[in-house]
């Protein structure tokens, strides 16, 4: 079995300010495909704010607003998973992690034990941060950043980052129609990584600067990161079963 981390953004998983179902449908599916295929998969998702909004519609401004939506919105999401799971014969299960278990190699050992039991038991770990104890990725980073913690601690050597943009490019191809997408990135100079942020969306929070920053811890760490569509999942389908690199781009020291 090959252990890998799929992350997902809030701008895929969502659509006129509710849950996408076909698109979450679709990803289901895939990780579905991808364990027929010797692949453990754990998931990290974000989407629990916009899940929350279509049950009582807060104003997002305001942070303490982000994390009631997040409490309302995260058992909403995790049903929307339960059954779609169930109907490729899955069972899912919910992580709620904040940053700071990350520092304390107790928190990271009790953390790892339960994910490597579930997994073990053909079980998938949805993975999302705790939004009420914990505010870093709710605030900044739509968990790109946890993703990337996931995957080094809990030992995948990959990290599937399913974005609204389909690979790097060399400048912003929302913005630039010249923008030449970049395949595989070795290196990640300190000029990209401290970049103005450009999330793209209202429930996004990260923009290409946390996904760099993801992909630099991974690739100081030996491990690594590949960035595709989360609309089209082809090119990851590609990749992961195909072993085909069409689309995307690969992080790779
Ligand atoms: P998501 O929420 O889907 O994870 P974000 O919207 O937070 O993603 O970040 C992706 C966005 O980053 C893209 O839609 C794009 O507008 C922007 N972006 C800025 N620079 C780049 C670049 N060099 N390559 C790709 N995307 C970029």
């Amino acid at each position: 079995m090959k252990r890998i981390v799929i992350k997902v953004g809030s701008h895929v998983l969502t659509e006129d300010g509710a849950i996408a179902k076909a698109r979450m449908l679709a990803l289901v599916q895939l990780i579905a495909e991808l364990k027929a295929h010797k692949y453990d998969v754990i998931l990290v998702s974000s989407g629990a704010v916009a899940a929350g909004f279509t049950l009582l519609p807060l104003d997002r401004g305001s942070v303490a607003n982000k994390q009631a939506l997040a409490a309302i919105g995260q058992p909403l999401l995790l049903k929307m998973y339960q059954e779609k799971f169930a109907k490729f014969g899955l069972l899912c299960s919910q992580v709620l992690l904040s940053a700071d278990v990350f520092d304390s190699a107790k928190h990271i050992q009790h953390a790892k034990v339960a994910i490597d039991t579930l997994l073990k038991n053909g079980v998938i770990p949805i993975i999302n941060e705790n939004d009420t104890v914990s505010i870093e990725e709710l605030v900044f980073g739509d968990n790109d950043r946890l993703s990337a913690h996931v995957a080094h601690y809990f030992d995948a050597q990959l990290l599937i980052i399913l974005s609204d943009i389909d690979a790097y490019y060399d400048k912003d191809p929302n913005r630039y129609d010249d923008a030449k997408r970049r395949a595989v990135v070795s290196e990640i100079s300190e000029e990209e990584l401290n970049a103005e942020h450009t999330p793209n969306n209202e429930f996004a929070t990260g923009g290409i600067v946390t996904k760099l920053q993801a992909a630099d811890f991974l690739m100081q760490h030996g491990r690594e990161m590949f960035l595709a569509s989360g609309f089209d999942l082809s090119d990851v389908k590609s990749f992961l079963v195909d072993k085909k690199h069409k689309g995307g781009t690969l992080f790779k020291a």
